[in-house]
């Protein structure tokens, strides 16, 4: 049932996100417009309440605050590219996946339509829509994101990266980069204690206990970056650096691979070599970044 009193939405697309999305304005009772190439998929919405759209020009003519979710640019530039007049004086939300340099291209595209624009990066799965826990990252237009900070709200924990609309997108390359590199580091521990016959379902809690400490030095690390300055008080590189040999020497030992080992070898190395031996592990930072970037 929809709240009259709730501010309409659009959603374009209707795809596993876009109905997880329509399904979540509809629930915060947002009267919620809905328009898909295929039609079929929003057959559950509209008995729902959803408003079918016959076409994306009616679907952008229904709110000021059109959400768009579909595969990639391309195919969002092919559905709004003949509506793109109807765009004026609206607000495109756009949750379509892609990079820092597709969403400025978008936001001055919009911009030149008379849209305002906020490029978004939902960091949860389709059934995480709608939790206040999930985070969705915003960027973009500040008076767009003002003004709708609460209707975005019904799809999870909208939060504020910055008015240069590609940041939003690299947060989430970022996040994705720290998960792929996360997953693999345990991965790989679990190989190196399943070569002695420890199950992953036995090392992981320890694992899981051990990114809370991460986490901690993560916090501790980061004004460090921010200054240009890294302290070795709690661990300097030169000790790392001797450290990370017993983790290629067991992984050769056990016959698992040590292509990560040895890149992260290469990394804290080429920062001793900088000069940073005495500094904290954060110092890497400057190999990563280029040394003198920061
Ligand atoms: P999906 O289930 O494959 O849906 C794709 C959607 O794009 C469908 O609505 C599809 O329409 C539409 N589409 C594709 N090509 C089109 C074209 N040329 N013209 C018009 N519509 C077109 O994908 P999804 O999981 O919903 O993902 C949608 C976006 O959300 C992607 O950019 C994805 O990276 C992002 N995302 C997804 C997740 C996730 O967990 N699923 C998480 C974060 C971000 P039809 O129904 O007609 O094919």
């Amino acid at each position: 049932m929809s709240d009259d009193t709730r501010p309409p939405v659009t959603v374009i697309g209707l795809g596993s996100m876009g109905r997880a999305l329509a399904a979540a304005f509809l629930a915060a009772g947002h009267p919620t417009t809905v328009w898909n190439r295929s039609p079929h998929k929003a057959e559950d919405l509209v008995a729902r309440g959803a408003r079918p759209a016959a076409t994306p020009a009616e679907a952008v003519a229904a709110s000021e605050l059109v959400v768009a979710c579909v595969l990639d640019y391309p195919a969002l530039y092919e559905v709004l590219a003949p509506c793109a007049g109807d765009l004026s004086g609206r607000v495109l939300v756009n949750l379509t996946s892609g990079s820092p340099e597709q969403a400025g291209e978008m936001a001055a595209w919009a911009a030149e339509r008379g849209a305002e624009y906020l490029d978004g990066a939902i960091m949860i799965t389709p059934p995480g829509i709608g939790n206040p826990e999930s985070m969705i990252f915003y960027s973009g237009s500040r008076s767009a994101f003002t003004r709708h900070r609460r209707t975005l709200a019904a799809l999870g924990d909208p939060l504020d990266i910055g008015a240069e609309p590609g940041l939003a997108s690299l947060y989430d390359t970022a996040l994705l980069g720290m998960m792929w590199s996360t997953l693999s580091a345990w991965l790989h521990g679990a190989a190196l204690v399943g070569a002695e016959k420890v199950d992953a379902t036995a090392f992981t809690p320890v694992a899981v206990r051990w990114l809370t400490a991460v986490a901690g030095f993560m916090t501790t690390y980061a004004p460090q970056v921010d200054e240009g300055r890294y302290p070795g008080d709690d661990a300097t590189l030169d000790v790392q650096a001797a450290a990370i040999e017993h983790l290629v020497h067991a992984a050769e030992a056990r016959g698992v691979d040590t292509a990560l080992p040895e890149l992260l070898r290469d990394q804290i190395r080429r920062a001793v070599d900088a000069g940073h031996g005495a500094d904290s592990y954060a110092a890497v930072i400057r190999v990563l970044a280029g040394e003198g970037r920061r």
